[in-house]
């Protein structure tokens, strides 16, 4: 069968949060997104989603809707099925972008999971159709933050992310707050959003030694190498790198360099599902162990995160609690998964499964 692009949208859409939402990077009261549809001629439309965080991938909303009309024009007429054609053109088309282009790579996999008939998280591996996410503690007050590990914990989730890395003292008081709380009934993470300076991040290791704290995300900014080195050698916990890897050239550089004990892969940061394959199979041969993060996705992202993560077994951890703290917007009518508590059940619809009314 013959399959061409005919068309590509990118439509903006608002989405509220449940509350407000406090990082590093300042505090977030409601997100904006692009819900991106790739049309064929055919008639077999894809879905994706281009969720920019600035900080981070330096794009935001606007300058993505101008750099889509300038993709849009080298992919149209192109078979969507042809995953790595296509990035190589946006790639020698636009550098960087890896959140647009995000978008467009889940749309494409979207079709290509419709027409083969089959669930994503079968075509890219078919390890598993479940995944456990944990749930994360927005920085505040110590108790505060230690009322909320309890609630959640209640609730039914048995890993906490805990944001850090604005204050280290009070990230200290947190985490200690946190484990009087819920004990060992919950795995800890922390994450510091390259918040810490490499001192800090040695002393607060050697001082937590005893904690049930698991894992330091990011504690230094993205570009110091030779500061992961250096909590590498000093530290016993394991060091989750996520800022720092964007990219299958981020991560072999990583190894190479010997910064990290585990890659947090998030589909913004690297260009969607392609480039995440890419970074997970160098993980896995070195013996890395990787996270699946999110931005600010709404179930459309979180969806193809969690099928990249069910796929396959090297990808141990989920962090995709992101829609859990959105109002769960009209138009998405199935996410295409469902979700009990921390335990996300794909459905076996084909492609992403999900169905949009936009
Ligand atoms: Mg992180």
């Amino acid at each position: 069968m013959t399959l061409k692009i005919s068309d590509i949208e990118g439509i903006k859409k608002s989405v509220k949060l449940n509350e407000p939402v406090v990082v590093t990077f300042g505090t977030l009261y409601e997100v904006e997104t692009i819900v991106i549809k790739v049309a064929t001629d055919e008639g077999v439309i894809g879905f994706g989603e281009a969720c920019p965080f600035e900080p981070v991938t330096g794009e935001n909303i606007e300058t993505e809707m101008v750099c889509l009309d300038s993709l849009k024009q080298s992919l149209l007429d192109n078979d969507p099925r042809n995953i790595e054609e296509l990035h190589t053109i946006m790639d020698n088309s636009i550098v960087g972008h890896t959140a647009l282009k995000a978008g467009i790579d889940i749309a494409l996999y979207d079709i290509l999971g419709k027409s083969a008939g089959l669930p994503l998280y079968k075509l890219l591996g078919g390890n598993s159709n479940q995944v456990t996410t944990d749930i994360t503690l927005s920085i505040d007050e110590p108790d505060k933050m230690a009322a909320e590990a309890r609630k959640h914990v209640d609730a039914g989730f048995t890993q906490l992310k805990i944001k850090a890395g604005i204050d280290i003292e009070n990230d200290k008081l947190a985490l200690q707050a946190i484990q009087d709380a819920v004990g060992t009934e919950a795995h800890l993470k922390m994450d510091a959003n390259q918040g810490w300076t490499t001192k800090q991040t040695i002393s607060f290791l050697d001082q937590t030694q005893s904690s049930s704290l698991e894992t330091i995300e990011q504690p230094l900014p993205y570009w110091d190498h030779t500061g992961n080195q250096a909590i590498k050698h000093s530290a016993t916990q394991p060091l989750m790198l996520d800022e720092t890897i964007h990219s299958p050239h981020d991560a072999i550089a990583a190894l190479v360099n010997n910064e990290a004990d585990m890659f947090n892969i998030k589909l913004m940061k690297s260009a969607g599902i392609w480039g995440a394959e890419g970074i997970n199979r160098i993980a896995e041969a070195a013996g890395i162990t990787c996270m699946i993060g999110c931005m600010a996705e709404t179930t459309i992202g979180i969806s193809a995160a969690a099928h990249f993560a069910a796929a396959h077994n090297n990808v141990k951890y989920c962090d995709l609690d992101s829609f859990m703290f959105f109002k769960q917007p009209d138009w998405l009518l199935d996410t295409g998964f469902k979700q009990d508590k921390e335990l996300i059940t794909l459905s076996d619809k084909p492609g992403l499964g999900i169905e949009i009314n936009l």
